[in-house]
């Protein structure tokens, strides 16, 4: 089994649309997603990339592999740069960089920092990772393996997020 920081970030925005993409249902377009939040990094920070490089990254446990692809990372700072098209700061996005940040440590990597960027807010937030954060990543891993072995699929959640989400159509056919 292999778990992404996609899973972390979907964890926290909604179980039902974790477990749909976990089944191959993907109505994300996430390559033009990754592609946007790299132009957006780039035509904002644009002197940062000749000291940063791409970094695909790798770690295993309990016999889960775990995958991160780090777009912007600056390995002589041991700083990652993670920059979100979002108008709205997300817990989601504050997880997916402690994953990366994990994921770093697993390779002997510590005392790795993060930086989250919202260009369109200009705000910038600092994340660290703490003893409690891999102890709710290990928690998160298991739920996650759970849900993706689970043949059921939760239930919608009538929450604001649904409007914007690209499963939206599927999860309300029947009151579209
Ligand atoms: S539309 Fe709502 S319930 Fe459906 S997957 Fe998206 S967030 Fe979850």
């Amino acid at each position: 089994m292999s778990i992404t920081a996609t899973h972390i970030n979907y964890h926290h925005v909604c179980k039902r649309k974790l477990w749909l993409f976990c089944n191959g249902i993907n109505m994300e377009h996430t390559s033009d997603t990754v592609y946007d939040g790299k132009l957006l990094h780039e035509t904002s920070y644009p002197q940062r990339n000749e000291k940063h490089s791409e970094l695909n990254i790798q770690a295993n446990h309990q016999n889960i592999s775990l995958f991160g692809k780090i777009d912007f990372y600056d390995a002589r700072q041991k700083i990652i740069h993670e920059t979100k098209r979002s108008n709205k700061v997300e817990k989601a996005h504050e997880w997916q960089v402690k994953f990366y940040l994990w994921l770093l440590k697993l390779n002997g990597i510590d005392e790795a920092t993060a930086t989250l960027e919202y260009p369109l807010l200009r705000q910038t937030d600092c994340v660290t990772l703490t003893t409690e954060d891999i102890a709710q990543l290990q928690t998160m891993i298991e739920e996650i393996s759970q849900l993706k072995e689970s043949e059921q699929c939760p239930p919608v959640i009538n929450a604001k997020i649904c409007k914007s989400c690209s499963y939206y159509e599927l999860c309300y056919v029947e009151e579209v």
